[in-house]
């Protein structure tokens, strides 16, 4: 009886091992991303329900439970092995530039950064979160060089009271569904402004989103400031196209796992728009590769971590 319960319970997990193989398999086809989820819901639900109504015993039900894993099956695998983690961000979503629906379908969660008040804001924001990707809201601010009027609508200039960057703050955040935390575009020189950020920053504390540092001036002080207001802040390690040549950016891919032998976290940036489709298909190529090696996550769980490791 023992060894028929031992028998039992090994081909049980063997089963649990095949279903979910077979789902992440399916689930790296977009189309089919939405449905691998319900399906997974509902094995779990029913799990569930079996284990209260005393019909499924407590071992049975917990291995199962990582049937319901949203990594793809490769990162599974890499992840048994390393603890190390990438966060790729990929920036200027919001206007149907080039390359939005490559990137999109990439198999992997991106961090998805969405620009508001443009003509796809909405429409992109939630097109990423449907296909699992996280959202973020690619807040505009000043530059140092160029002109105010290349940042987009509802950009955050040094000139402005604090009561205007607050209220452009909680706009930009209105119009960004599914928004979970904030980066700049452009902001070389917003982000060296200690009044600017404090309130950019804190409008983020208030409404849980944490603040990615983009790190297009080096003497930011974001972080800084960060810690002052109480806001998670993390930085940019690897900028990916900010040359657009298939050469470059696969040059920086090589960046980005010579960074990660020497340290346990990478953030990367790239965009939708002129090197779009480029990047799009070096990373399509490129993160296979990554997946075997690291855990491709989005930011959150890198800010998880992160506060982790303070406690
Ligand atoms: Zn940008």
């Amino acid at each position: 009886m023992i060894r028929l319960r031992k028998w039992l319970r090994k081909k049980w997990k063997q089963l649990v091992g095949t279903v979910a193989y077979s789902l992440a398999q399916y689930e790296q086809n977009q189309s089919l991303r939405n449905e691998v989820h319900l399906f997974r819901l509902f094995l779990v639900t029913v799990l569930m329900v079996g284990l209260a109504c005393g019909v499924v015993d407590e071992a049975y039900a917990s291995s199962a439970t990582w049937i319901y894993t949203d990594e793809p099956v490769a990162q599974q695998k890499g992840a048994e092995r390393t603890t190390k983690q990438l966060a790729i961000v990929i920036d200027d979503f919001g206007n149907r530039m080039s390359g939005t629906d490559e990137m999109l379908s990439l198999p992997v969660k991106l961090t998805v950064a969405v620009m508001p008040f443009l003509q796809t804001t909405a429409k992109d924001a939630e097109q990423a979160h449907r296909l699992g990707h996280e959202v973020i809201v690619h807040m505009p601010m000043e530059p140092k060089h160029g002109r105010a009027s290349w940042m987009g609508p509802g950009g955050i200039l040094t000139s402005l009271s604090d009561q205007e960057i607050e209220q452009r703050v909680n706009k930009a955040i209105d119009a960004v569904p599914h928004a979970v935390g904030m980066n700049n575009h452009m902001g070389s020189k917003a982000t060296g402004d200690k009044r600017v950020m404090r309130i950019v920053l804190k409008v983020c504390k208030e409404r849980g989103l944490y603040y990615l540092d983009s790190k297009t001036n080096y003497h930011s002080i974001v972080a800084e400031v960060g810690k002052e207001v109480g806001v998670p802040v993390i930085q940019n390690h690897v900028f990916l196209d900010d040359e657009v040549s298939t050469a470059h950016i696969s040059k920086q891919c090589k960046l980005i796992e010579q960074h990660l032998r020497d340290h346990a976290v990478c953030v990367t940036i790239g965009h939708v728009g002129t090197p779009g489709k480029k990047t799009a298909q070096v990373l399509g190529k490129f993160v296979p590769e990554l997946m075997k090696q690291v855990n491709i996550v989005p930011i959150s769980k890198l800010i998880e971590r992160q506060q982790l490791q303070v406690q």
